[in-house]
């Protein structure tokens, strides 16, 4: 059993709850079995399957399989119990849940001595019609899948397909959809639509060079300052955002990935414990894309922060639940990120945010950060800070 400082154990077995068996949940779940082995871990999640995320737009060439480790397989790992079911944190709720340390899950009471809520962002809702797709789709069906089945494969005309948001997510997916219809052979024309007056514009403005200076290589034509307005059979709508011009253009099949809701945060003080009405709830804790920590520390929604901010949440979980109940603040700061450009070629920062990396330096790095969780998943704990 590791040594984690400022903790004395009162308890040999705590029963922890998790709800989000994602990136923060799981580096909980591991962190808390590294301190306490004998811990009774539940993990709620409605999916059967542990997603990693990160690597989804990769599913242009491996298996969607690849991505995904079966709830089942933890369990059997760690020693866990999964339940596939939604836990809604409402703020009525979690009041109600610190009181009683237990939840009702339809037929079943779960008692807890900790409860830690790592469910994730939710998307931006839209709008779908039949050629229009979203990040969800890619977690039940391959890349490679999705646009075969999509396009249709007896024309020898083009088509025309459009990604829509040049954010991390949108402009990872851009390069792999690219290198698959160069690949395959599909005769089409891909553009980026985007709002923005560049493309990646949450950082340094050489990741934009970079990237646009890629597209424009590869033939991606990119429409900034433009808003998206829906899809009308194989038109998407568009809107010039200064002059309100609407207009439409071609597309037989258009991506939408429009970001996360930053509304609905579970606010918790900086050791990660939520507050309801300023006031923390001493044995609930919050971790991932879910929480905004009011701390120092970073509340970017990566998997570099969730990952610190489930191994925190664990780390807190015992020492509240020890003798001497000092606990730890968050005061992680991402400490670089990159985006995969296809698959020979990345743009990222390392460091210092001004400190932009790119092709194969910034590929490798991106390699061992990703080397570095899937250790974590098979139970071996590599992360230094
Ligand atoms: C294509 C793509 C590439 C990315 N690349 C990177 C990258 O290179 N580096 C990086 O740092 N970040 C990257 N990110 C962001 C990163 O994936 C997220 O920030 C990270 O997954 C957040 O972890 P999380 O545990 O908070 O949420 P998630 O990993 O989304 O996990 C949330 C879990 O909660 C479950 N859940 C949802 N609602 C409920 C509920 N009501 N009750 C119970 N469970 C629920 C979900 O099923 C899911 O399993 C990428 C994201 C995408 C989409």
């Amino acid at each position: 059993m590791a040594f984690l400082p400022f903790y004395v154990p009162k308890n040999k077995q705590l029963k922890i709850v998790i709800a989000g068996g994602g990136y923060a949940g799981i580096s909980a779940m591991t962190s808390l079995l590294r301190y306490m082995p004998e811990a009774d871990i539940t993990i709620i999640d409605p999916r059967s399957q542990h997603v990693k995320i990160t690597h989804l737009h990769e599913t242009f060439r491996f298996p969607l399989e690849d991505v995904l480790v079966p709830f089942s397989a933890l369990e059997r790992r760690f020693g866990c119990r999964h339940i596939c079911a939604e836990l809604i944190p409402q703020e009525i709720a979690l009041q109600q849940w610190q009181n009683d340390k237990f939840i009702t899950l339809e037929d079943q009471i779960l008692e807890f001595d900790y409860l830690l809520i790592a469910s994730g962002a939710a998307a931006t809702q839209v709008e779908r019609t039949e050629n229009v797709l979203v990040l969800q789709d890619f977690m039940a069906s391959s890349g490679a899948n999705l646009l075969t089945s999509h396009l249709s494969t007896d024309t020898v005309d083009e088509q025309s397909i459009s990604v829509i948001g040049g954010g991390a997510t949108g402009i990872q997916f851009l390069f792999e959809i690219a290198h698959f219809l160069h690949r395959r052979k599909i005769n089409s024309r891909l553009r980026l639509i985007d709002s923005g007056e560049r493309v990646l514009k949450q950082f340094p403005v050489g990741f934009s060079r970079y990237t646009e200076a890629r597209m424009s290589d590869q033939g991606i034509d990119f429409h900034p300052d433009t808003l998206y307005r829906g899809q009308e059979g194989g038109k998407i709508l568009l809107e010039e955002k200064e002059s309100g011009r609407q207009f439409a253009l071609p597309s037989a099949l258009s991506f939408l990935f429009l970001g996360k809701k930053p509304d609905n945060l579970l606010a918790a003080n900086a050791f990660g414990q939520v507050l309801v009405d300023h006031e923390p709830l001493q044995n609930i804790f919050a971790a991932g894309d879910c929480s905004s920590y009011h701390s120092y520390g970073s509340n970017t929604m990566s998997a570099q922060s969730a990952v610190r901010k489930g191994k925190l949440a664990a780390r807190n979980i015992l020492r509240h639940s020890g003798m001497l109940k000092l606990l730890e603040p968050y005061l992680h700061h991402d400490l670089g990120y990159v985006v995969s450009l296809g698959p020979t070629d990345a743009v990222g920062w390392l460091a210092l945010e001004g400190n932009v990396v790119s092709g194969i330096p910034a590929l490798v790095i991106k390699e061992v950060v990703e080397a570095q969780y899937d250790l974590l998943l098979t139970g071996i704990d590599t992360y230094l800070i």
